[in-house]
């Protein structure tokens, strides 16, 4: 007899972690298993999140930024420091000490709440029933009444750029070189490409990004993008649109791309070369053919708007599943599912997830952009302010870029805000609590918002809508 739970979660990433974390806490006796392997050869749990994504890229992007601060900001304060050097070993050792701590405390809380974990890969057969593969090839079965597939994502490859993790890299080879490379060239100026390209480009690289589409940021808000183009060209970082890649070889210590543009091809040689494309839902062995899961057209589990796949006791969350591959929007569907399934109000709203981009300058933003609003003949007013207009961001000497927010045009309800500027990845925060309440613009103008913060852009720019900012002419 195979060992039976409550729930069954299959990935230990921040959306399975926290399904499991939570069904445990409302008393399921649960089961979580993961095939990570960490950098030390044993079980990392945490998934993309924690081990190859958000958190050591946040890291890296922190120790980038001091580092670039010492040449590029501190003058201004009057402080010049010479020979500053980067030690990559300290680098990146810093960033390793922190996935570890972060990974283990994953295990610490399993402990704490009971959750038991396996280490292997997980595979939904018929009945809820589910094979785990130990990496030393070992099989064991247990079951379920709930099962919750949270097997997140990995790269995109392209064929005629095949990752060799030396030379031609992903998300994990870009936060471990071992030099930093003279020339780094990065495919896709996306979210990945912007966050690792400026965490190279700050320790000196010389950075090109080549981007396919004709839009920079085509997921942003257009103003909000422009600003943000316009920060990074000044940075160094040379972002090349319309560029699509047709060929990247390897030649010896140096790879050779061929890239076509409206001028024709063009040739570039780089150091390395980060492919940061998207992601795609990972489903790979998951699945015995006769569960009755269904994948879409992209190769996502197919879930209706409580994240149930249709077949009895089976779940899906996170990167696997539609909506925006975000660590927060996948915990969220965690915590809903596990409420639900103990027959709680589970709740999830994917209208307010906010997205940050944490490049210097910092994007934000949640709800519709104007693009959107327009498409769907929402009628809307906008309100915008800028951070040179706010006494914080000047004394701090990051007063670059603005908030915006829209608002409907009779309801005054508001339907999104975009931010580019120094702290936004903070101040989207309260814009959601406004949106998930249904607030209003006049709503957060009459908040008292404290001075000097950088929160008072937020103020200014719900004043704005209507056209009573104090600090600008409207
Ligand atoms: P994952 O984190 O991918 O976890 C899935 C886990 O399941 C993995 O451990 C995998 O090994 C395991 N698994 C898969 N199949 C099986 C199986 N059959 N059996 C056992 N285990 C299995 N998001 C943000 O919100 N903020 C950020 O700042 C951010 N930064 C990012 C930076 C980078 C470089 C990258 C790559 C991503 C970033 N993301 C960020 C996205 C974020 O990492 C993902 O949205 C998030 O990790 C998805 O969580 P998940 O639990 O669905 O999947
Ligand atoms: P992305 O979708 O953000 O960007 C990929 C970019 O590559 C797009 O601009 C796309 O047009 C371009 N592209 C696609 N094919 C191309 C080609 N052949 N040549 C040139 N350009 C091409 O994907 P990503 O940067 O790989 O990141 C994946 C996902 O991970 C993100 O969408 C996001 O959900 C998540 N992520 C989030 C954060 C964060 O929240 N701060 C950070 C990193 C990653």
């Amino acid at each position: 007899m195979s060992e039976k739970f409550d729930v069954i979660v299959i990935g230990a990433g921040p959306a399975g972690y926290v399904a499991a974390i939570r069904a445990a806490q409302l008393g399921l006796k649960t089961a979580c298993i993961d095939a990570f392997v960490g950098k030390d050869g044993k079980q990392a749990l945490g998934g993309t999140c924690l081990n190859v994504g958000c958190i050591p890229s946040k890291a890296l992007l922190d120790s980038s930024k001091q580092f670039y601060n010492i040449a590029h900001n501190l003058p201004v304060h009057g402080i010049t420091v010479d020979g500053a050097k980067v030690d990559l070993n300290t680098f990146i050792g810093r960033k390793d000490k922190i996935v570890k701590q972060f990974t283990g405390g994953i295990g610490q809380l399993f402990k704490a709440n009971k959750v038991t974990a396996f280490f292997g890969t997980g595979k939904l057969l018929k009945d809820n029933e589910v094979e785990i593969t130990g990496n030393d090839g070992s099989k064991q079965t247990i079951s379920a009444t709930n099962v919750i597939l949270a097997s997140g994502s990995v790269p995109i490859e392209l064929p005629f750029a095949k990752f060799d993790n030396k030379f031609i890299v992903d998300n994990a080879g870009a936060l471990d070189f071992t030099d930093v490379p003279k020339r780094l060239g990065v495919i896709g100026a996306g979210v990945i490409g912007l966050e690792l390209g400026s965490v190279w480009k700050r320790l000196g690289s010389d950075v090109t990004v080549l981007e396919a589409l004709p839009d920079f940021l085509s997921v942003a808000d257009t103003d909000i993008a422009k600003i943000a183009a316009k920060e990074f060209a000044k940075m160094g970082l040379n972002i090349k649109l319309s560029a699509k890649l047709t060929k990247a070889e390897v030649k010896g210590n140096e790879v050779a791309l061929t890239y076509e543009d409206k001028d024709g091809p063009h040739d570039l040689v780089v150091d390395k070369l980060l492919v940061a494309v998207g992601r795609r839902a990972y489903t790979d062995g998951l699945l015995a053919n006769d569960t009755g899961v269904k994948l879409d057209e992209r190769g996502r589990i197919v879930v209706d708007e409580h994240n149930h796949t249709g077949v009895n006791g089976v779940w899906a969350i996170g990167d696997a599943v539609r909506g925006p591959m975000l660590a927060h929007k996948g915990s969220e569907e965690g915590v809903a599912v596990a409420e639900w399934i103990a027959g709680k109000a589970g709740h999830i709203n994917l209208d307010t997830v906010p997205w940050v981009i944490y490049t210097e300058p910092e994007i934000a933003w949640a709800g519709k952009t104007e693009k959107q609003l327009k498409e769907e003949g929402v009628p809307y007013k906008v309100g915008t302010f800028p951070f040179a207009a706010i006494g914080r961001a000047v004394a701090m000497n990051e007063a670059i870029g603005q908030v915006k927010m829209i608002a409907h045009a009779e309801t005054d309800r508001i339907l999104g805000v975009h931010m580019v500027g120094p702290g936004v990845s903070e101040l989207i925060a309260e814009c959601v609590v406004a949106m998930e309440f249904k607030g209003s613009s006049e709503d957060l103008a009459r908040i008292v918002h404290a001075h000097p913060t950088l929160s008072e852009a937020v103020h200014e720019a719900a004043l704005s809508v209507d056209k009573r900012a104090i600090h600008k002419g409207n």
